[in-house]
């Protein structure tokens, strides 16, 4: 027989029937010395029967727990805890199992007991109180090892600190992160092996000591040219004080490398969509795109704002001539000596379509749109590539610039590039191989 069980309580001997009296001491050993603490509470929870056992559970001999509650024994913290949960349980009358709660002994050491009940109703069918048993599981034994094996072999970053960021526990996964074995990783700073968790670790310190309730948030963060999600969980004592902090972290660099493959993907398709694949200048989307925020910015600015449209001349000749491969190479050419000429930041160069170029040029008047035009001219006749068909022999332009000054919501960018073609059609008129500007008078 255990001594553990403590005293058996007084056994009287049945006055009457002394045929049972075998039979009742028996139950009573069965009751006292059941590993199991047997009880009864009344409806107020108060226990009104106690076996013997509870000496070797709670340190109280049943004497002393007859008339108390369960939370009489709890530190505070835990009795709101658990006191919640039976709360519920009562008001369904439902019978329950497996509740873990953390009990105080006499001595200040703390046993944690599994309580299961069935609820107990009077002959009017009112709830008169729970019978119950109440174990003891301080000593986890194989559950804590099944849970190691699962805590070791997950494929997620584990580990718990103390207050001083002290690694207390860590799983395979973390010592592998660190690059030590396992058995050397209890003791390790956070701030040393992993700088870039601690600023976070001590802001979720500091949110936990502040609010009891709050639930961390999780986070991504990256270390080694690996990134992380990770999930922090408040560990606190029985007594409900902060004493360390759980974190879970998940490896999602691959997802992050292929969100980056996304965004880069998705730079380089709004590159495509702005530019010209022949002469990689911006194209005509992105220049009427451009062209109305140069108007609305000249209009609010009050600054003028040319415009110059570029054409090779007897160019349809010129592919006839040498063929379409050819062509395309004079094109690139010309492209490149038009984007040489125009050097300001605001200023934009762009394929219009064919053999036509619409430069923008933003802060410039009539005289400054002819002067660039005057140089793209020369820049292109400068090149020197040969032009059979054409009257110099050789590849030029003609250009038509306008300048404005947009007052009102007029002109649009439409206007403003027909506009420009009309002086460009003026220049072909006048011979080609020239310039004609002016001021936009329909701005
Ligand atoms: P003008 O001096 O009056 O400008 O005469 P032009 O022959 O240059 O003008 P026209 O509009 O009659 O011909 C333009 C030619 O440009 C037509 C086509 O053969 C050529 N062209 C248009 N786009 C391209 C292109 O992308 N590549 C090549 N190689 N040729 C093109
Ligand atoms: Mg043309
Ligand atoms: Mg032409």
């Amino acid at each position: 027989m255990p001594d553990s069980a403590g005293p058996t309580p007084p056994f009287h001997a049945h006055p009457t029937f002394p045929a049972l009296q075998d039979d009742l001491a028996h139950l009573h050993d069965l009751l006292n010395h059941n590993s199991d603490w047997v009880w009864e509470v009344d409806a107020k929870g108060r226990y009104t029967y106690c076996s013997a056992m509870v000496m070797a559970l709670l340190g109280r001999p049943p004497e002393e727990v007859l008339g108390k509650t369960p939370f009489d024994f709890m530190p505070p913290a835990e009795a709101a805890r658990v006191g919640e949960a039976f709360g519920a349980i009562v008001q369904a009358a439902r019978p329950f199992s497996g509740l873990v709660n953390r009990n105080q002994r006499p001595d200040g050491s703390i046993v944690v007991l599994e309580t299961s009940g069935i609820p107990l109703f009077d002959a009017t069918g009112q709830l008169r109180g729970y019978r119950g048993i109440d174990r003891d599981i301080s000593a986890l034994g194989e559950r804590v090892l099944q849970l190691e094996a699962v805590y070791d072999t997950v494929p997620v970053v584990l580990c718990s600190v103390d207050r001083t960021g002290a690694i207390v526990m860590a799983n395979q996964a973390m010592a592998a992160l660190l690059q030590r074995p396992l058995a050397e990783v209890a003791g390790l700073l956070v701030a040393e092996v992993m700088p870039p968790a601690i600023g976070q670790l001590q802001g979720d310190f500091a949110r936990a000591d502040e609010d009891a309730d709050m639930r961390l948030p999780s986070h991504e963060f990256e270390w080694k040219d690996r990134w992380f999600y990770a999930t922090p969980h408040v560990l606190r004592d029985a007594l409900g004080a902060v004493v360390g902090m759980s974190m879970a972290w998940i490896d999602i660099t691959a997802r992050k490398h292929a969100e980056q493959q996304l965004t880069d993907a998705n730079q380089r398709l709004e590159l495509y969509a702005r530019q010209d694949y022949l002469t990689g200048l911006y194209n005509r989307r992105y220049l009427d795109e451009r062209l109305a925020r140069e108007i609305a910015r000249a209009r609010r600015e009050g600054e003028t704002l040319a415009v110059c449209m570029v054409d090779v001349d007897y160019f349809k000749a010129y592919n006839d001539r040498l063929g379409h491969l050819a062509g395309d190479d004079c094109l690139r050419a010309v492209a490149q000596a038009l984007a040489e000429q125009v050097t300001r930041p605001g200023d934009l160069v762009s394929r219009y379509g064919g053999e036509e170029f619409v430069v923008v040029l933003a802060a410039t008047d009539e005289n400054g749109a002819r002067l660039v035009a005057n140089r793209i001219r020369a820049a292109v006749e400068a090149l020197g590539l040969p032009h059979p068909e054409a009257p110099l022999g050789m590849v030029t332009v003609s250009a038509g610039a306008v300048a404005c000054r947009p007052a009102t919501d007029l002109p649009d960018v439409a206007s403003l590039l027909r506009s420009a073609d009309q002086a460009l059609y003026a220049a072909k008129r006048a011979g080609r191989n020239r310039v004609a500007a002016g001021l936009d008078r329909a701005a």
